[in-house]
């Protein structure tokens, strides 16, 4: 059984909450040059179009920063209203102060306290950031990164561990290190006059046993909503499954109230795949559904060709692509499930459970393909035109099945 959410205070960012009773947000990062703002605008809308619900760009310079509100602009004329955060390291105090307009068009700020300024500088620096946000009414995310972490502080707790009666595992000084570095740094912000309900924290690791248990620590000792997010995952199959690994024990206890999924791209690869990856982490987990899901056997010897996985890709597309607008339209519609099943060993019976379902035929079976609709045999297909049937057959079960918003 999954565990009950951890009671986080609300925090608005745009029209998103996260935290408190809201349901797990998933976000997203760009990798485009913020300063390109056409290909900018492009990419948050695919991320947005794709299910993402609050967008990261990075604000690294005084382009990207002065590029900030026409992307919100361009995106708002677009029809797109999705939060953007900006990411800001080492200028961010410098950037957000001489650009008032990027500092009202952002939704909220992220502040990596390691890389907000050195020795001297850092408090001020600190402080200018946080005053912005006070004066903007935005909330932030002090975000520490394990890549990131203030040294200064580190070499602190590590002197301390060094001179105490039993000093604790290097391991152990270092996480605490990291929430440390977020709570101390919240704290400070409270103090400069930002609301606590103005403030999110991630203390993101690379390690999955690392990220684990630093969040459970960092859950039990404080209320603010927690961003979760293995950091630097990884190419490929690894970082959707570092990422799932860690996300998946933390989520399960309650922990985590928006999530991102940092997977690196393959070269020329869909950025949209972090947010694809995210919503099936919540979504397989039973805690948030966004999308129809599409349930298939993994295929063995008595699948006679690539058929069967050429038509549950097909579908899978389908409905990916179909989403968007029977999102807009049908009440519940991410409900849905549907088995494409390659024999009629499991496939009867799986269809049976789903919504709608087929089972292909099976080396030695006849060619022919059963359809179960709400759990009972409604038809057989044959011929060349299967996959565009049961593509028909399942747009038309999402008009019948799924009740209409008005308006639309
Ligand atoms: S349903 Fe049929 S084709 Fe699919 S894995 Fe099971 S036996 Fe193999």
């Amino acid at each position: 059984m999954i565990a009950a959410r951890r009671t986080s205070l609300p925090v608005r960012v745009g029209r998103v909450t996260v935290g408190g009773d809201a349901p797990v947000v998933v976000q997203s990062m760009t990798n485009t040059d913020t300063a390109d703002i056409e290909s900018t605008v492009q990419q948050v809308r695919e991320l947005a179009r794709a299910g993402s619900e609050i967008v990261r760009i990075t604000v690294n310079t005084a382009e990207a920063a002065a590029a900030v509100p026409h992307i919100r602009d361009h995106l708002e004329g677009l029809g797109v209203i999705v939060p953007l955060v900006g990411d800001f390291h080492f200028n961010g105090h410098k950037l957000l102060t001489e650009h008032p307009a990027c500092a009202e068009a952002l939704a909220k700020y992220r502040i990596n306290p390691g890389n907000v300024g050195r020795g001297s500088k850092k408090d001020p620096q600190f402080a200018a950031m946080i005053e912005v946000a006070c004066r903007y009414d935005k909330p932030v995310r002090i975000g520490v990164n394990w890549g990131s972490l203030d040294q200064a502080l580190l070499t602190s707790l590590m002197d301390e561990n060094a001179k105490a009666a039993q000093p604790r595992d290097v391991n152990a000084v270092m996480h605490e290190a990291l929430i440390t570095s977020a709570l101390n740094s919240a704290a400070r912000a409270e103090a400069l006059g930002l609301p606590s309900d103005r403030i999110v924290i991630s203390c993101k690791m690379s390690g999955v046993q690392d990220l684990i248990s630093v969040y459970t620590d960092l859950a039990q000792r404080c209320r603010y909503p927690l961003h979760l997010g293995l950091t630097e995952a990884g190419m490929g199959s690894k970082g959707i499954v570092a990422s799932t690994a860690a996300l998946a024990v933390l989520l399960q206890q309650g922990i985590g109230d928006t999530i991102r999924i940092s997977l690196t791209p393959e070269p020329g690869g869909d950025r949209t795949q972090e947010v694809i990856v995210a919503q099936e982490i919540l979504q397989t987990m039973g805690i948030r559904a966004f999308t129809p899901m599409v349930i298939a056997c993994p295929g063995c010897g008595r699948t006679t060709s690539s058929y069967f996985q050429e038509l549950a890709q097909q579908i899978q597309s389908h409905i990916r692509h179909r989403m968007p607008q029977w999102r807009q339209r049908y009440d519940g519609v991410e409900e849905m499930t549907v088995a494409v099943m390659g024999c009629v060993v499991n496939g009867p019976g799986e269809s049976r459970h789903a919504n709608i379902g087929i089972s292909l035929p099976g080396t030695g079976e006849r060619p022919v393909a059963p359809v179960y609709v709400d759990g009972e045999r409604a038809l057989t297909l044959k011929g060349d035109s299967i996959a565009a049937e049961f593509q028909q057959m399942v747009e038309e079960y999402v008009a019948s099945h799924y009740a209409s918003r008005k308006g639309n």
